[in-house]
């Protein structure tokens, strides 16, 4: 027989609902992600061609300066996130992927040379996503779990791949405000979609326009106002040779400071919200069988 909980009115005949399981662990009313994509020059190359030697010259910040000022900025904050990584820029700065490694960050794959998986056959995107899961695995000796394609440009095969080869977590679609179980593969463990936002990537900012750092953290500020309101979860994107620039890491900055002074948002790497969310899952699931 069941007990009546706290806040429950009278029992009724027929049956008391139970409580849902918390959103998000005990004392947090939101979830934020940090999540930083190290294209190297790959992205760039993906988007303008090889021989553009401008858009390669400005990204050849990200390995040589951008990433080692957001792993500072991380550490000063004493905050965990997410480095997703072009294969060949991991192979280009292994000594990077280690020092995230080393600082407790996750490192996930972002294709081998930011070609986009919508291009690739099934095939292809499978060798893909090994090759890059290999070489990061062979870097820090643990096998990445998640999984964000370049430009966002994922398909059909995407997630059944991401699933069939035990990937716990994607970040291409943009499927609400909360995680969503996806299970193309019913037998097999969830892919959990993690939501990103065009208008939580830095390259809408300080790329696609050029703006006053400020004003994308008070863009990110109204957005986190909103989902910590409604109990939810905000992935931002970086890139860094684009927000670990100077001026735009205080966008970063700035977040980080506003996030922690409001004392109840878990700033998680996205593994472990993944991981929280499958438990969840589970736990809905066992609450009430079909
Ligand atoms: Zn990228």
């Amino acid at each position: 027989m069941q007990t009546p909980r706290d806040g429950d009115s009278m029992p009724s005949d027929q049956g008391q609902r139970r409580p849902q399981p918390p959103v998000w662990p005990a004392g947090h009313r939101a979830a934020l992600i940090v999540s930083i994509d190290v294209d190297g020059e790959y992205g760039v190359i993906a988007h303008h061609g090889a021989d553009d030697w401008y858009w390669r010259a400005q990204a050849r910040y990200d390995l040589e300066a951008g990433v080692w000022r957001l792993l500072e900025i991380m550490a000063d904050y004493d905050v965990q996130g997410t480095f997703c990584w072009v294969g060949r820029a991991a192979e280009d700065r292994p000594d990077a992927v280690l020092a995230a490694h080393r600082a407790g960050h996750e490192i996930a794959t972002h294709g081998w040379d930011h070609r986009t998986y919508a291009s690739m056959s099934r095939e292809e995107q499978r060798e893909d996503l090994i090759r890059t899961r290999d070489v990061l695995a062979s870097i820090t000796g643990s096998t990445p779990v998640g999984h964000k394609s370049p430009f966002w440009r994922f398909n059909e095969h995407t997630v059944p791949l991401l699933q069939e080869l035990g990937f716990r977590w994607n970040m291409d679609i943009a499927a609400g405000d909360l995680p969503v179980a996806m299970r193309p593969h019913p037998e097999l463990p969830p892919v959990i979609q993690l939501p990103p936002s065009r208008l939580w990537d830095d390259y809408s900012f300080f790329v696609d326009w050029v703006m006053p750092p400020r004003h994308a953290f008070e863009l990110w500020r109204d957005d986190l106002d909103v989902l910590r309101a409604e109990g939810k979860l905000m992935c931002l994107t970086l890139h860094p040779w684009v927000g670990g620039r100077p001026g735009p890491s205080r966008a970063l900055t700035q977040l980080l400071d506003y996030a922690i002074a409001l004392g109840d948002v878990w700033i998680a790497r996205a593994d472990h919200v993944a991981l929280w969310w499958q438990e969840r899952e589970r736990d809905l699931a066992e609450e009430n069988p079909s």
